[in-house]
């Protein structure tokens, strides 16, 4: 899997320690760090220390990665304390789905009850 990095991505130079966050913890290949604009009592940023744009650039190659993310998604619940009440994970996804940050990230929020449909 060949995958360009983008020096200028703000989500690339977090996961480099370029630039401040909270960092919840870290492998060898994703950072899970705290929403600076947190949208509920938690939430989390799950990101990939590879530089996608979106899910549409993730390449052949990146599945299991893609798993590894979720499986962080889940330790980042947990370790937050709201496997137990529930939370959600969202991938957003172009323009349609308000993406702001173009590097891949899963959001993962909780501990509130949280609507659905979004809107
Ligand atoms: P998106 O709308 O792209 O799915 O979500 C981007 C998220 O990144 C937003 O929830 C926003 O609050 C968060 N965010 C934007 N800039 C920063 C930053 O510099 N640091 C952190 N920790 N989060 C950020
Ligand atoms: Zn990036």
């Amino acid at each position: 899997m060949t995958v360009p990095q983008d020096a200028g991505c703000l989500f690339c130079r977090i996961a480099r320690r370029e630039l401040p966050a909270k960092i919840l913890f870290e492998t060898a290949e994703l950072v899970a760090f705290e929403d600076i604009r947190p949208k509920a009592p938690v939430h989390v940023l799950v990101i990939p220390k590879l530089h996608f744009a979106s899910l549409n650039d993730a390449p052949d190659g990146s599945e299991r990665l893609i798993g590894e993310l979720l499986h962080a998604a889940r330790r980042a619940a947990r370790e937050k304390g709201v496997a137990a009440t529930g939370y959600r994970v969202v991938l957003n996804t172009g323009r349609d789905s308000g993406q702001e940050v173009p590097h891949l990230h899963f959001h993962v929020i909780g501990g509130r009850p949280l609507s659905w449909p979004p809107g």
